[in-house]
């Protein structure tokens, strides 16, 4: 998206101050390119030159009712009217867990915090508290924060880095994370009970938590093989393993209940965020009552003096509640699926071999004749320099999907069935010009 001239005057005043004129290295796609935004409503938003996209990064996930929806921004605006932190329990925070408790199989209880980063952290602490053991396993491009407990492996890195898929290794995603901490993480392929059946019986009485995306939502949204989370469900039974389920991208997306509603599936924690507050700060843990009750002060420590503030909670209450009316998720998955659905139209039309993988709230394509089935096949299989040009070009013409693929697409329940025929028209369009046609 080369910037117009007022966004390009914009984004050279944010890299004075802001190294690479960003606050998360993720939204960097280089000095031209990286998406400014001076307006958002509804499903689009709109860069300094007036330029309106089709907004599906919807900032990487949270926008689950539109940009600026205004049940929830009227619940905050009446809410901060009356304080917006305390060191005190309020109503908001009491109200949101409950609806959490009701809309999510098997959360029992909930503590309240601000990030995805800052949930997995806690919920990671309250596993090792509660088996008292230290090592997590994770899986190879799943992402789960920010903290250097779990910035291994992920969907950033390179699969040479990560060793044999039968002994993997884990590969440090940041400069800064102490050589000390590749010691607590052990590393498996996704989606193979085979390697992972290996690891835990070797390791199975070492093993505090597994940590899993239940869809690979940093991994273009590959789905579970069927069988797979049932699978991980019984391994972490018979080892006495804590099942962490990190919902931050699938969570009142994928369905009102998240990926146990969705799969039929129970973890013994859930980490939610972003759909949670439809874009507004706050995040939540969730598990079984007597995992839970393991933050009682003197036990495992969780805190945080923003954790369960009004703006976050007032918010999340504001988009539940909506959700509970239904209206999110029959719109949001006819739209997503008429995107999914064309675009594989278009493609088989113009005889580009693919596979769109994920749910209509959140999906994924891949370019190829063969079908990936974990991170390590996203990295080699797909022909992604295709897809970052048909990115590209559909950013250039108002669609805003992430060019890179392993970004899923996301959906709001305020995208509409013409914004979707504009999508397919421009997704031809772009195809039919990386094809040269
Ligand atoms: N877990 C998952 C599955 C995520 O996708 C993300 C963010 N993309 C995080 C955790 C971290 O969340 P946050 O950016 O809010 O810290």
């Amino acid at each position: 998206m080369p910037h117009g001239k007022k966004s390009h005057e914009f984004f050279e005043r944010a890299k004075k101050v802001i190294p690479y004129g960003v606050n998360s290295n993720f939204r960097y796609w280089g000095d031209n390119d990286t998406p400014v935004v001076a307006d958002a409503k509804d499903g689009y938003v709109y860069d300094f030159d007036g330029k309106r996209y089709i907004d599906y990064r919807l900032g990487f996930g949270p926008i689950i009712l539109g940009h600026a929806d205004p049940f929830v921004n009227e619940r905050v605006i009446e809410a901060i009217q009356h304080g917006v932190t305390f060191a005190a329990t309020h109503k908001y925070e009491v109200s949101v867990a409950e609806r959490i408790v009701e809309m999510c199989p098997g959360v029992e209880m909930v503590r309240l915090t601000n990030s995805g980063t800052e949930c997995t952290m806690h919920a990671i602490r309250i596993a090792r508290g509660y088996t008292e053991r230290d090592i997590v396993l994770k899986f190879e491009g799943c992402y789960h924060g920010m903290h250097d407990y779990m910035l291994w492996s992920t969907a950033s890195g390179d699969p040479a880095g990560m060793g044999d898929r039968h002994a993997p290794s884990a590969y440090k995603q940041s400069l800064g994370i102490p050589e000390v901490m590749r010691g607590l993480v052990q590393l498996a392929p996704w989606n193979d009970v085979e390697v992972l059946g290996d690891i835990l019986e070797k390791r199975g009485e070492e093993i505090a938590a597994v940590i899993v995306e239940p869809i690979l939502g940093n991994g273009t949204a590959l789905t579970p093989q069927p069988g797979y989370l049932e699978f991980l469900r019984e391994q972490c039974d018979q080892y006495g393993i804590v099942l962490i389920f990190d919902e931050v991208k699938t969570g009142f997306r994928i369905a009102p209940g998240g990926a146990g509603e969705y799969f039929g599936v129970l973890p013994d924690i859930s980490t939610f965020a972003k759909a949670l507050g439809n874009g507004y700060p706050i995040a939540a843990i969730g598990g079984k009552r007597d995992i839970m009750m393991m933050v009682e002060p003197g036990k495992v420590a969780h805190g945080g003096t923003y954790s369960g503030n009004v703006v976050g909670t007032a918010a999340a209450e504001a988009t539940l509640e909506f959700m509970s009316t239904g209206k999110v998720f029959e719109n949001l998955n006819r739209v997503g699926t008429t995107l999914m659905k064309g675009i594989g139209e278009i493609l088989t039309r113009h005889g580009v071999a693919h596979y769109v993988h994920g749910t209509p709230a959140m999906f994924g394509i891949t370019l190829g004749e063969a079908k990936p089935k974990d991170f390590r096949d996203l990295y080699t299989l797909p022909d992604w320099k295709m897809y970052e040009a048909i990115g590209m070009h559909l950013v250039e013409n108002g669609v805003m999907a992430e060019p890179d693929g392993l970004e899923p697409w996301f959906l709001c329940s305020d995208h509409t069935d013409e914004d979707a025929a504009e999508t397919l028209q421009k997704y031809e369009d772009a195809v039919k010009h990386v094809l040269n046609k």
